[in-house]
């Protein structure tokens, strides 16, 4: 039987690829490595059960020790790195954690399997779940192709193209087999209150005002977790280790748009909008080409439509987390 480690699978989207892998690769043994920060829900795991084909690890990927255990355990065919510190504000307001974690802690996971693996890696490959953030921002034209520059914004983003580059390095260096994703802004079921669709869905089912940065007019493009996953598994089947691919949607939609629906779905009027002082550094827009995984992997988002954004407003209007 086939195993893959699937890191920080008690995550929002690492949740949803564990349950994607469930589905359309049954005969996968799947390892879970999290350590269960406060942004952890075990709940999303509820239709995982504890057996031969699945099992969950408590521990920090940080932990090298841990880490050569796991490794020495398990004869892992694919690593898929999730976990992470994934919250922007958070990064502004300490980013220590935030390169501890994404940066350091993706160094010592790489390490870890190059190390297990030795130099004939095979078809073994090892993903590293990145983001369109690395790339910067945008003016309101132009879009980021793999081969744009990386010139991150936040501490967040910064940590992010640590990890991007040090992945990269690893292929160039060692002949690694890594594979990077870039991926834009997921939406979808079971995402942390914190982040900005969950906020705004509260805030409207209470019928509290609705907090907005700055003027509202930053652009995010926007996908559905599950298109985002299929893209990775399109990638660890078909992608070229060393050569990075954008997951994008082209579903751009400013924040005020966002919060507009938001109080289209509840009813509620344009006035419960207000604007709250930016976020430092925050960036205008980011948009992604993604051609590139279109053309290579066959990558093409099915459920990233406007519809399919509003039907997650509405779950969360419903069921606000
Ligand atoms: P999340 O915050 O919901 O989940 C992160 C998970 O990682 C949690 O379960 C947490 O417990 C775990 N974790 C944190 N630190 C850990 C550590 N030191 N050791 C082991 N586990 C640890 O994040 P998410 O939104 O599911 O994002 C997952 C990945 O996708 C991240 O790498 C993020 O950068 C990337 N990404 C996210 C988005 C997005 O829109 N959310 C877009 C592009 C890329």
């Amino acid at each position: 039987m086939e195993t893959w480690l699937v890191t920080g699978g008690a995550g929002f989207i690492g949740s949803a690829f564990l349950r994607l892998l469930r589905a359309r690769r049954p005969q996968l043994r799947l390892v879970n490595l999290d350590l269960l920060s406060y942004a952890a829900d075990l709940r999303r795991l509820k239709d995982l059960q504890e057996g031969a084909g699945y099992r969950f690890v408590q521990g920090d990927v940080c932990d090298r020790r841990l880490l050569d255990a796991l490794f020495a355990q398990e004869d892992f065919r694919c690593v898929v790195h999730f976990a992470a510190q994934s919250h922007v504000d958070r990064s502004i307001g300490d980013g220590a954690e935030f390169f501890r974690t994404n940066t350091l802690g993706t160094q010592q996971l790489l390490e870890a399997a190059r190390r297990a693996w030795g130099p004939g890696a095979g078809r073994r490959r090892f993903l590293l779940v990145s983001t369109d953030e690395v790339y910067g921002a945008l003016g309101a034209e132009g879009r980021f192709t793999e081969d744009s520059p990386l010139r991150p914004n936040s501490p967040y983003a910064a940590s992010k193209a640590g990890a991007d580059l040090a992945a990269l390095a690893f292929c160039r260096t060692h002949g690694f087999p890594a594979l990077v994703t870039r991926c834009c802004n997921n939406f979808g079921p079971l995402q942390h209150g914190e982040k900005l669709l969950p906020t705004l869905c509260r805030h409207a089912a209470a019928g509290r005002a609705l907090p907005l940065y700055g003027s509202g007019e930053q652009v995010r493009e926007w996908i559905h977790v599950s298109d985002h996953c299929r893209g990775l598994l399109l990638c660890l089947e078909h992608g070229q280790p060393g050569r990075p691919y954008n997951l994008g949607s082209g579903l751009e939609l400013s924040n005020r748009r966002v919060a507009s629906l938001v109080l289209e779905e509840a009813g509620l009027p344009a006035e419960l909008l207000v604007h709250v002082q930016d976020r430092p550094g925050h960036a205008f827009r980011y948009a992604l080409d993604h051609g590139r995984a279109a053309g290579e992997l066959g990558f093409a988002p099915e459920h990233s439509g406007l519809d399919q954004l509003r039907s997650t407003i509405r779950d969360y209007l419903r069921a606000p987390s």
